[in-house]
């Protein structure tokens, strides 16, 4: 069997959309359950459209999904690994010129002279006579004559492919099944530019037949390019490759998924909204793919999936993105961290949030200025791990966790049904902080056996003592508990804010 050789060739024109991320992950997961090959290839032949900016934003992105290990191609730094460079489109330009002439030769391409302002015309008499927009093919057959006149004039021509007008051009996709085309709808399309730049179909097919690619693996918006590939491939007697097209990505009123139509897109907005990896990839996996087997299986992790994947089980029906589902995943893969992983993760959100501040290679207390162990960092975050479906949903909670002042107010600290008044909010208040003071292990688990056994034993129901400390010690109407308070707040500055407290309700 030949080589399996597979491709992602992103144009470097924006963001890094969900849709070019789930192509090289199928690609990607494709090649591994081939044994075959997955290359990173540029195309940025669109000079106006193409930026450094937008490659490095797509090859940073594609890295942080874990999707650039060990591939052939573009590499994150921007270098290039493999044999069949260069991997940037801009730096194959001189080997387009040999084709196109083999084309010019074989007379499956001619030079079309035809300007703006004839081509709109062309295009307003199709409209207005109610046929669909297409090139007539008026300059397919010009006389020597009539190109030197054209050129004496100072036009310069495009090149274009002859597109046959009989024929019925049918390919079987791995994804779709058969497809089909009626040339005859189809206009000889450009492959050069009048600038002598190619064209994406031309690049694309030489590109792919140079890197020996065997599969072309894509999104649906791509279906309308494939017969015209197919007749390039085939006019210069190369082989064609498979092709397989990916159902599109829809948001859930199944309009297409855009930068335009909602955020999460753009694979960056997720990362900047917490959302991991790991959810990302999970969630990507099963927008038009499952594992088939009747299994219920939902969580997979990037390793799984390349042992499962099959491409037959890709879907053609559009896949319906929802992020309550992203949401769901993420959960779940947050659960999963250590707690020293998440709070690594979630350091760089609190410091944007300003939650905690860094002064050289200490974290502090942007409210106080005191130094904040990395353990009382990890305190937090622990107690809040299974509270957050996002990494950034953390810096909401956190805010009053290190504010030593807050704005109480009476009622918040009552409770008609548990019996607690202004009074007996103080005596309570007073009493536990003596408690407080006296326990001996500041664990969670010291701290609530403490608490639960004084409480019991004073004859106290437990609402009583803790929903006004928990509001004396957060400030919020709601919050993580008041055991987890104290065990991150530690006994003095707990008294502290107990005392503050009180004094709220005596003036
Ligand atoms: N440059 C094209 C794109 O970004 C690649 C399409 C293809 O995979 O053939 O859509």
């Amino acid at each position: 069997m030949t080589q399996i050789r597979v491709r992602m060739a992103p144009s470097p024109t924006g963001l890094l959309h969900m849709g070019t991320a789930r192509t090289a992950l199928f690609n990607i997961l494709f090649a591994e359950s081939q044994k075959g090959d997955f290359v990173l290839r540029v195309e940025d032949t669109d000079r106006t459209r193409s930026t450094k900016e937008s490659e490095q934003n797509i090859l940073r992105g594609l890295d942080w999904l874990g999707l650039m290990n060990n591939i052939e191609g573009i590499q994150t730094d921007g270098s290039e690994k493999g044999d069949f460079g260069p991997y940037r489109q801009t730096e194959r330009l001189d080997r387009y010129n040999t084709y196109v002439e083999k084309l010019l030769e074989s007379g499956a391409a001619y030079y079309c002279y035809m300007n703006e302002e004839e081509l709109n015309q062309e295009r307003a008499e199709q409209e207005a006579a109610g046929l669909p927009p297409r090139y007539t093919g008026k300059h397919r057959n010009l006389t020597e004559n009539q190109k030197a006149e054209y050129e004496a004039e100072g036009r310069k021509p495009v090149i274009r492919f002859r597109v046959p007008e009989n024929r019925i051009l049918t390919y079987t996709d791995m994804i779709r099944g058969e497809i089909s085309q009626d040339l005859s709808l189809i206009g000889d399309f450009v492959i050069i530019k009048s600038d002598g730049q190619p064209l994406y179909n031309i690049a694309n097919v030489i590109d792919d037949n140079e890197m020996n690619i065997s599969h072309v693996i894509r999104g649906e918006d791509h279906v309308p390019n494939t017969p015209k590939q197919i007749l390039l491939y085939e006019a210069l007697g190369l082989e064609i490759p498979k092709f397989g097209h990916m159902s599109l990505i829809l948001n859930t009123d199944r309009s297409k998924m855009s930068k335009r139509s909602t955020d999460a897109a753009d694979i960056f907005w997720l990362k900047e909204q917490g959302y991991l990896p790991e959810a990302i990839i999970n969630m990507m996996a099963l927008l038009g793919w499952n594992p088939g087997d009747g299994t219920t299986q939902e969580f997979f992790s990037l390793d799984q999936l390349k042992q499962l994947f099959k491409i037959e089980r890709a879907h053609k029906a559009g896949a319906v993105f929802d992020i309550e589902r992203l949401d769901y995943f993420n959960t779940h893969y947050i659960k999963q961290k250590s707690v020293q992983q998440l709070t690594d993760l979630c350091i760089p959100f609190l410091l944007k949030a300003g939650n905690i501040e860094q002064n050289r290679d200490e974290f502090v207390n942007p409210f106080t200025r005191e130094t904040l162990d990395i353990s009382t960092i990890e305190t937090v975050v622990g107690h809040l791990q299974t509270k957050i479906s996002k990494l950034k949903d953390i810096t909401k909670e956190v805010n009053y966790v290190f504010r030593p002042e807050h704005e109480y107010r009476t009622e918040l600290f009552l409770n008609e049904k548990m019996g607690i008044t202004e009074e007996s909010a103080k005596e309570t208040l007073q009493w536990v902080s003596g408690v407080i003071s006296n326990i001996q292990d500041m664990s969670y688990q010291g701290i609530k056996d403490t608490l639960v056994q004084e409480i019991k034993g004073a004859g106290y129901k437990n609402g009583q003592i803790l929903w006004p400390l928990r509001y004396a010690l957060t400030g919020e109407q709601f919050s993580m508990g008041a055991i987890e308070m104290i065990e991150i707040l530690g006994k003095d500055q707990s008294i502290e804010k107990i005392n503050k407290a009180i004094r709220f309700l005596s003036n």
